[in-house]
């Protein structure tokens, strides 16, 4: 094809060409059209999907709309009036700016707009197909001030644009994320969703975003969670944040707003794990749904043509502000005592379990470590028993009976460790060869659990609740269950909705026992959001069930359990780390202990 001449593509192939970096899908286009009635000043914008948008996608709103003469330009590649010159692009104010975005949805679909402007008396329609490029149809129109815009057959034309769409229900999901947004950064603005599935998502214009948070998060989230704000000379910041006890699996519900615009921040989790560091245990994390209005001139949001990133020329300042802002959550939360601190967890190891520390000094912050996080909850008291010389742990429950207390000590005699009690009622202290073994025994339990279901097959029966349970879910969870329904019956959910934030459950995967239906909810929900396969599906809702009824910390075990345990953990057949990627045994060597006691250099 290249016979090495050099020419000046025409404007349909450039457009063509444009669209793929600005129209990706479905939820783009509705992100553009949104966006542009937002830009309109429109305070109710109402959006309707067909087949996930694939067949047609149409926004409407009630904004300033579009003079007649400026209709076709509108259509036009950079085309735009939210600026006029190069200054301006210094400090943008409104979504728009490049004037791409219909040129380039004109050029990969039939588009329809019909709009009044304010002043004008008749209102106008332009359509134009992507099949006849550079040709615009323009007619009157009779309905309101205010602007419809209709895109149908996206990618008509470009059939290998098809192939990377995601399942449609997949692109609707993110199609209505996209809306919601938007709802969030206008909380002043009424919005509809709408689907051939005749759901219908309404946010009724809020007099605050935190009356905004509540519609889409649900009453429960947002009562866990504090609302504040920070006022700078620069910038101010507010949102919704975690109480202490509110933590979640996953990291789903961190979102940072920057001027209206969602962005993927790469420090905000890093922020917030820091910010929450003395209440949040590992993999469990805040909520925290920030906003932060900065002077648009301190912000480049040209880096990308999606403007799903931005850049910041003083990140350092935006950071300090998140933690400021997340700080003040806790401090208001003047729950933060006890209850919530969690003990601090040794230094991170080696990703190897097995593998010994080798500096000494590493070691000795280890042991430093737990004496000093762990002085509330004194060490349990050991005595030594004499028929095996080896120390047990002091506790009030029953003796084995009598015959398991036989096999018991046989196994001892032909075993080559011993356990020497327990610690802080969380860790089993094992001894073998010249090595100290620390076991934590809840996530050891937990593995363990896990093995056996996965071992014995996973029962797929479904267990039906007595009453009905009513869950409470974001817009966003509870649409994507009922767009699932199907998916989770599969794997044991029975569940009707009930109202656009709750969900009544009345059945439950059997694996799961008597546990926290909600948690449990919440879990799967985040595994359909991730598409994984029903079978991984299951292989998690074992690892959440095992958890769930394994040993909690803090509760301690009987003797025989504890040689139980200990004996799995040497059997060799078990991976040592919790079904959720946790390691559970730490070893310190007796050489490690000389060296910290300076008995040998
Ligand atoms: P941009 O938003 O970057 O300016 P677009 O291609 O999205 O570019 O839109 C081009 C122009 O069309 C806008 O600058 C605006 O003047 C006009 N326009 C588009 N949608 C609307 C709408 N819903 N209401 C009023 N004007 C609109
Ligand atoms: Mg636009």
């Amino acid at each position: 094809m290249n016979n090495g001449r050099i020419k000046v593509l025409p404007d349909d192939v450039k457009n063509r060409i444009s669209a793929g970096e600005v129209v990706e899908g479905p939820s783009s286009v509705i992100k553009e059209l949104v966006e542009n009635s937002l830009d309109a000043g429109a305070d109710r914008i109402d959006v309707h999907v067909l087949q996930s948008g694939m067949k047609k996608i149409m926004v409407s709103d009630n904004g300033c709309g579009i003079m007649r003469d400026d209709v076709a330009l509108a259509v036009m590649d950079h085309a735009t009036s939210k600026i006029s010159d190069v200054h301006d692009i210094e400090g943008i104010d409104t979504y728009g700016f490049r004037g791409e975005a219909l040129a380039c949805i004109a050029a990969v679909s039939d588009l329809t707009v019909l709009t009044r402007h304010v002043s004008e008396a008749t209102g106008t329609r332009l359509f134009s197909s992507a099949s006849l490029p550079g040709k615009t149809e323009i007619s009157d129109y009779a309905g309101p001030v205010g602007t419809t815009v209709i895109v149908e057959n996206l990618f008509y034309t470009v059939p290998a644009r098809k192939k990377f769409l995601k399942a449609p229900q997949t692109e609707l999901r993110y199609g209505r994320q996209v809306l919601l947004n938007a709802a969030q950064a206008s909380p002043g603005v009424s919005f509809t969703f709408n689907t051939d599935q005749k759901r219908r998502q309404n946010l009724p214009a809020a007099d605050s975003l935190e009356e905004r948070l509540r519609q889409i998060y649900g009453n429960e989230t947002s009562d866990s969670c504090i609302f504040e704000e920070l006022t700078d000379l620069q910038a101010g910041i507010c949102g919704m944040l975690s109480k202490p006890d509110f933590l979640l699996p996953s990291r789903r519900m961190q979102q940072l707003f920057i001027n209206g615009r969602p962005v993927d921040y790469r420090y905000l989790s890093f922020l917030l794990s820091r910010a929450y560091e003395a209440v949040a245990p590992r993999g469990k994390y805040p909520a925290a749904v920030l906003f932060l209005t900065i002077d648009p001139s301190l912000v480049d949001v040209n880096i990308h043509p999606a403007k799903r990133e931005v850049k910041l020329f003083d990140s350092r300042y935006v950071d300090s502000l998140i933690l400021h802002l997340a700080e003040k959550v806790l401090n208001r939360s003047h729950n933060i005592n006890e209850k919530y601190i969690h003990p601090v967890t040794a230094p991170e190891m080696s990703d190897d379990t097995m593998e010994v520390q080798e500096k000494p000094d590493q070691t000795l912050t280890v042991s430093s470590e737990y004496s000093s996080s762990q002085k509330a909850s004194s060490p349990v008291s050991f005595r030594k028993t004499e028929d095996q010389g080896t120390l047990f742990r002091t506790s009030g429950s029953p003796a084995p009976v009598r015959e398991l207390r036989d096999l018991y000590i046989n196994m001892t005699s032909q075993r080559d460790w011993s356990v020497l009690g327990q610690l802080f009622k969380t860790y089993i202290l094992a001894e073998k060869g010249d090595e100290l073994y620390i076991i934590d025994f809840h996530a050891a339990h937990e593995r363990f659990l896990y093995d056996e279901l996965r071992q014995r097959g996973i029962p797929r029966e479904k267990q039906e609740l007595l009453f009905p349970v009513m869950a409470e879910l974001s817009m966003d969870d509870c649409s994507l269950v009922t767009e699932n329904l199907e998916l989770f019956s599969e794997i044991g959910f029975d569940m009707d909705l009930f109202s656009d934030n709750t969900i009544t459950i009345r059945s439950v995967p059997a694996v799961l026992g008597k546990v926290d239906e909600k948690a449990f909810l919440s879990e799967a929900v985040d595994c359909i959001r991730e598409d994984r396969r029903s079978d991984r599906i299951y292989d998690s809702i074992a690892a959440t069930a095992a958890c769930h009824s394994a040993n909690r910390a803090g509760d301690l075990l009987t003797d025989m359990e504890a040689e139980l345990l200990t004996e799995k953990v040497f059997s060799g057949k078990h991976e040592l780390r919790c079904p959720h990627g946790r390691p559970f045994v730490h070893i310190i060597k007796k050489t490690d202990l000389e060296k910290i006691f300076k008995r040998k250099l």
